[in-house]
């Protein structure tokens, strides 16, 4: 363990797992690295010195200049299924610098996001660009704001080169925060490589760091997949409820710890319609808002694939073993998505016409094209959205009061547990677009206002306001992969 000045205090425990998870990198100088965006309330809760932080010596190590604490870096070997089709990956423009250790004792990986090329590169440059840099962080610190278990962004800094896309573009490297990288797609890795002992080192790496109570159970792997399935079930409905897009579901974008991870094409939808897909390469829509549910339970069952010589020796019983576990899924995610819906809609109990409610509410919003946030928004303040004069909307409203006066809860605390579930504010796309621009012209104002909004969602502040207003034509948004 080095302790520094800043507050670093690093380890590697990853470097025990066999040398096959890994490859040991080297920092690629870049010629003029300096920080752009410090995260100072995650620094501060990390049990670090953001004065310090603050130095340009900190942008060395953010532009991936220097080790951290002099820790030799690494890139993670994972496979993965890309819109379904097997491939081997690995870290090709990362580098995990150390875990961190907090004051807390939790350990978080500290990653470099765009530092260049590693061994898993393949033909890529390993680079980043300035955009796409600040969007993931961004996003990801919108998502952490909304109360959704995410990886979170310490920094960015640019690096003083050009990148190379389809135009010319600022190089810059995001610092990523995170309880790990262990991917479905590393244990996919390990699968693929037919080592069993490979495989159970790992199995064992991650209930140590994630699910260390698994350990005291009579089957401690079954007992993983079950976590990793639980977990996935409540992020993947905390998704569904803000209409959060994530836009690439491959399986190496999907971590065991259940944490968000990897912000490309992703996007908030605006007017509701469960079809909606961003990504300009999802042309098949497979990661489209309503497949969300779907493909996370298929890339759980091939996160149970992997498992299987884990889980009985006997390979008939080791499928059926995890069958059981797989087959949980599609009850938990509904239980967490209604338990969600409810609190939306201000209902403290339950009844059976519940869901009905729900999906009637949800049909009214895709035929009007409503606008999925500022709908529950205006549900919960009370103000009035165009759909709300329709036929279709007051019939809704009559049977949804009916059902809040069955209720014995005063109108004030209706309000106040709508309010603790629908968000004010999301990262509009044009408002993130129009902040990125101005970044990219050298103007950060525009960014941390819309960071400062995002910061606290269910606030419903006055300078909230401002940030309500959905675009003109939310279906011609287009995100872009890989950039
Ligand atoms: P993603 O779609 O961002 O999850 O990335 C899929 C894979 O492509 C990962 O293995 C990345 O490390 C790799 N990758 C993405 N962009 C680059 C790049 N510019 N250079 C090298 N590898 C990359
Ligand atoms: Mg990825």
């Amino acid at each position: 363990m080095k302790i520094n000045h800043v507050g670093w205090n690093v380890e590697m425990s990853y470097c025990n797992l066999p040398a096959t998870f890994y490859a040991i990198t080297e920092p690629n100088l870049v010629s003029s690295p300096q920080q752009v965006i410090l995260n100072d309330q995650l620094a501060t809760s990390l049990g670090l010195n953001t004065e310090q932080l603050k130095k340009n010596e900190s942008a060395a190590i953010f532009a991936g200049n220097e080790k951290l604490a002099g820790i030799e870096p690494i890139a993670q070997a994972y496979a993965g299924h890309q819109f379904g089709n097997f491939t081997m990956l690995g870290d090709g423009r990362a580098m995990l610098l150390g875990e961190h250790i907090t004051l807390q004792g939790d350990r978080v990986d500290i990653q470099l996001k765009g530092s260049g090329r590693t061994p898993f590169s393949r033909g890529g440059d390993g680079r980043a660009a300035l955009g796409p840099m600040l969007r993931e962080y961004v996003i990801s610190e919108a998502m952490h704001g909304l109360g959704i278990p995410t990886t979170r962004s310490l920094a960015v800094a640019v690096t003083g080169e050009p990148v190379y896309r389809e135009s010319v573009l600022t190089g810059a490297v995001l610092t990523r925060v995170a309880s790990s990288h262990l991917r479905v797609g590393t244990f996919q890795y390990a699968a693929a490589r037919q080592v069993t002992e490979d495989l159970r080192e790992l199995a064992n790496y991650a209930i140590e760091r994630h699910y260390p109570q698994a350990k005291k159970e009579d089957h401690p792997y079954l007992s993983l997949l079950e976590h990793v399935i639980t977990q996935q079930a409540s992020l993947i409905a905390k998704w569904q409820l803000v209409g959060f897009i994530h836009g690439v579901m491959n399986t190496d974008n999907m971590t065991i710890s259940g944490e968000t991870i990897d912000y490309g094409p992703c996007a908030f939808m605006d007017n509701y319609d469960p079809v909606t897909v961003f990504s300009s390469i999802d042309v098949q829509g497979r990661y489209s808002y309503r497949n969300q549910p779907g493909i996370a339970e298929w890339n759980l069952t091939r996160f149970a694939e992997t498992l299987l010589p884990l889980l009985h020796e006997d390979q008939e019983e080791a499928v059926k073993l995890a069958e059981n576990k797989l087959s949980k899924f599609a009850q938990l995610y509904m239980t967490n998505w209604m338990s969600g819906m409810r609190a939306k809609l201000g209902l403290f109990n339950e009844e059976k016409q519940d869901e009905v409610l729900v999906k009637d509410l949800l049909d009214v919003m895709k035929e009007h094209r409503a606008d999925y946030t500022n709908t529950f928004r205006s549900l919960t303040v009370g103000e009035t959205e165009q759909m709300f004069h329709t036929a279709e909307f007051t019939e809704w409203k009559e049977r949804w009061t009916a059902r809040l006066q069955r209720q014995s809860n005063d109108q004030g605390k209706v309000q106040q547990l709508m309010k603790q579930h629908n968000p004010s504010v999301i990262p509009r796309n044009h408002r993130v677009e129009e902040a990125l621009t101005a970044a990219e012209e050298g103007d950060m104002n525009v960014l941390m206002k819309l960071l400062h909004v995002l910061e606290k969602p269910y606030a419903y502040t006055t300078e909230q306001e401002e940030y309500v207003t959905p675009p003109s034509d939310g279906t011609s948004y287009q995100t872009y992969c890989g950039t």
